[in-house]
């Protein structure tokens, strides 16, 4: 029995409560008939757009554990920011007829954080831990027992007094994301059954995510205008919303209407200075910066110093794109322009 030092005290394993959603089928409907934009999260496997091959799998192994009546394998999710993680945790959860519970790893800092949410976890219930590359290495160590048979190895107290105690729990799926597979220790990645990348949706998929949600909020696309906001959202849903909800902002606001058409997408997007590519100011900064230095690799802390940005925010916001539509290449020497980036940058006059 592996048994982990954690000093944990009889007494308080509960999680800062602000730190830790519980939700269930019924609040995301809820949040549905809200209308809120950042909340309308598609709650069915069927109404998730895209990752068919992802959906597929994942329905295959909720049936079978639905038809076995037992609890999901552990899951793991990989990709980049704002791809549908979260909501996959969401709707699995909601498939299953269950509850997620839901916690970042940066706010499990302590072991009798992650002991408090998995005693709190009923029978068949979804814990989704968010970031899961940066959990400490005592809460993984304690998650190791509790994904492979349920059960918790504590010792508690300290010295002669220490004792030890194993803690049956229920049995529950555990659902991690990542943007970091690679950060991952082996021991805890190979405790998922399920571990499935999201990739970057393609434009036809993110045109019908656009209309599904511009529905939600009254407003009529037209179809070139759909596909071209499509076009400019980096592959990803989370920034296609994002520019939805500025192409409202201006529709409403200044144009007075709630019909979008290209000619106003146009306009609404250069007026926040965002480009026919879709790069806004920060990445053309960042290009730029590359660009005086004339074919030079440069690293990611040299970039980020440059300009006055958090270089993971470059790392994982702005740079994916940039490499995806062939503008920016990693070396092992850093960071470099290629042909196209060039000629894109300094044919740039700043407008859309
Ligand atoms: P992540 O957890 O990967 O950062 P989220 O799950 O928070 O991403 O998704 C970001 C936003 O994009 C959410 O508002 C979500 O509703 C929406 N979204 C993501 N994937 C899809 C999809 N396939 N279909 C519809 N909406 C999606």
């Amino acid at each position: 029995m592996a048994i982990i030092s954690s000093n944990i005290g009889d007494d308080d394993f509960s999680l800062r409560r602000k730190e830790l959603r519980i939700v269930d089928s019924k609040i995301i409907q809820e949040e549905k008939r809200n209308d809120n934009l950042n909340l309308a999260r598609p709650v069915t496997l069927q109404e998730f757009i895209g990752q068919e091959q992802l959906k597929s799998s994942l329905r295959i192994a909720i049936d079978a554990s639905i038809y076995r009546k037992e609890p999901l394998e552990h899951i793991l999710l990989y990709g980049q920011p704002g791809l549908g993680k979260t909501t996959l945790a969401f709707l699995i959860a909601n498939e299953m007829n269950t509850k997620c519970k839901i916690a970042t790893a940066p706010s499990i800092e302590r072991p009798r954080d992650i002991v408090g949410l998995l005693l709190g976890l009923k029978e068949g219930e979804v814990l989704f831990i968010d970031e899961i590359h940066r959990l400490n290495r005592l809460t993984e160590e304690l998650l190791y027992s509790a994904m492979e048979d349920f059960r918790l190895d504590l010792t508690m107290g300290a010295n002669r007094g220490a004792r030890c105690r194993t803690i049956n729990l229920p049995r529950f799926t555990l659902i991690g994301a990542t943007t970091k597979l690679a950060s991952i220790s082996a021991p805890l990645r190979d405790r998922f059954g399920i571990s499935e990348k999201i990739e970057f949706y393609k434009c036809d998929e993110l045109k019908q995510i656009i209309i599904n949600f511009s529905r939600l909020i009254n407003l009529n696309f037209d179809d070139e205008a759909s596909y071209n906001l499509a076009k400019i959202s980096r592959g990803t849903p989370r920034i296609a919303l994002r520019l939805l909800k500025r192409v409202r902002d201006y529709a409403q606001v200044v144009k007075k209407t709630n019909f979008v058409s290209f000619d106003l997408i146009k306009k609404a997007l250069n007026s926040y200075q965002i480009d026919d590519k879709g790069l806004d100011s920060l990445d053309r900064k960042y290009l730029s910066f590359l660009n005086q230095n004339n074919n030079i690799p440069i690293g990611l802390d040299s970039i980020a110093a440059g300009l006055g940005d958090n270089s993971s925010m470059l790392e994982f916001v702005v740079e994916p794109y940039l490499i995806q539509i062939g503008f920016l290449m990693r070396t092992p020497r850093g960071r470099l322009l290629t042909g196209l980036g060039k000629k894109y940058i300094n044919s740039k006059n700043d407008n859309f």
